[in-house]
């Protein structure tokens, strides 16, 4: 498929070229398609994804870690249930990033992402992140305020100096085994301007609108700053940003799926292969349960069984259709 080309397209490879205004939110890369045809290629991104995400699991060696970062009614919600909707929950995890707990705030800034990392084998997915830090921090001096730092270390250089925390951190990540990639999912403010009314004049959209969002709103050129100064400083090659046109749903899910699953093709997972000693003792344990089948029953009694009623509030049986595998 042509998506290989369409993620390349949108990983920001040369960061200190990058800037925002040559990334278009209603892009879809010439993609005409309709819903349907849409739906079928995210499907099919999404059973590859399966597959993967089974591989990296049983090879216990790789762990990835997915940041989405984006301005409110973006979609970021919306792109980790459609995209995920396919993993095994046994093998991922999300996490969301909220205001810092006090705890939280009397330590580092990079201490609670520390925490929520994911294990060896898993998917770690971060709706909203360390990049928080640099961002809605940024656009709110009282919040740097809140964090208590010695004043020496609180001055201008500061965004500088986490950026090379961020990107020195990632780079450790990458070094012990993290696949890191970071969506930044980018609406244009006018499609947020419609979201934000669909919200409040669909009765079944209101409970996500919230006051705060407004507000953030109009800080809208301070945070466009924030996000470009931060995708300069921190897309690099082990850990890149992909800057994802978010006014299209549909487009804003395919790009990240089939960038997830380029991604995680390129690590070669492979299931563990055993062989030698460990496999001869796996084929003796196999003749032994072979060997420990009861004897075959008479083929009409098997048949006269088969009629029997099921008991009231019996369970019924329990196939491999049933279990939806
Ligand atoms: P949704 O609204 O879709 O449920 P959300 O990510 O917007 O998802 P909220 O609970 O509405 O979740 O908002 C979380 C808030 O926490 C955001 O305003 C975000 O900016 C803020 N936040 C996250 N990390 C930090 C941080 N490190 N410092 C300060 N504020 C943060
Ligand atoms: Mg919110």
């Amino acid at each position: 498929m042509k998506f290989g080309k369409l993620t390349r397209h949108y990983r920001v490879d040369h960061p200190a070229k990058f800037r925002l205004r040559d990334y278009d939110p209603a892009d879809t890369d010439g993609l005409d398609i309709n819903k349907d045809e849409a739906k079928a290629m995210l499907a099919d991104s999404v059973a590859r994804l399966s597959e993967l995400q089974e591989k990296l699991y049983a090879q216990d060696r790789w762990s990835v870690l997915i940041v989405f970062q984006a301005m409110d009614a973006a979609g970021k919600d919306g792109v980790i249930k459609h995209v995920m909707s396919g993993i095994n929950p046994q093998g991922c995890q999300v996490h969301a990033f909220k205001q810092p707990s006090a705890e939280e705030l009397d330590h580092d800034f990079l201490w609670r992402t520390a925490k929520a990392l994911p294990e060896r084998g898993r998917i770690g997915i971060f709706n909203r992140s360390h990049y928080e830090e640099v961002l809605v921090v940024r656009a709110h001096p009282e919040l740097l305020e809140r964090q208590h730092l010695p004043e020496q270390l609180a001055g201008k250089n500061i965004w500088e100096r986490r950026f090379e925390s961020i990107r020195e951190f990632e780079r450790h990540l990458a070094r012990n085994g993290t696949l890191v990639l970071k969506f930044f999912l980018n609406v244009s403010k006018e499609e947020q301007r419609k979201r934000f009314l669909a919200r409040l004049e669909e009765p079944a959209k209101r409970w996500k609108f919230s006051m705060g969002d407004v507000a953030e709103r109009k800080l809208w050129d301070t945070y466009m700053g924030a996000y470009e100064d931060m995708i300069r400083a921190t897309s690099r090659k082990e850990a890149p940003w992909y800057v994802v046109p978010a006014d299209n749903k549909w487009f804003t899910r395919l790009t990240v799926a089939a960038a997830i699953v380029k991604a995680l093709d390129e690590l070669d997972l492979s299931y563990p292969k055993i062989a030698g000693a460990p496999a001869a003792e796996l084929e003796k344990v196999r003749q032994a349960l072979l060997a420990e089948a009861p004897p075959a029953k008479p083929a009409k009694k098997a048949a006269e069984k088969k009629k029997k009623p099921v008991r009231a509030g019996g369970k019924k049986p329990v196939t491999d259709s049933a279990s939806g595998a």
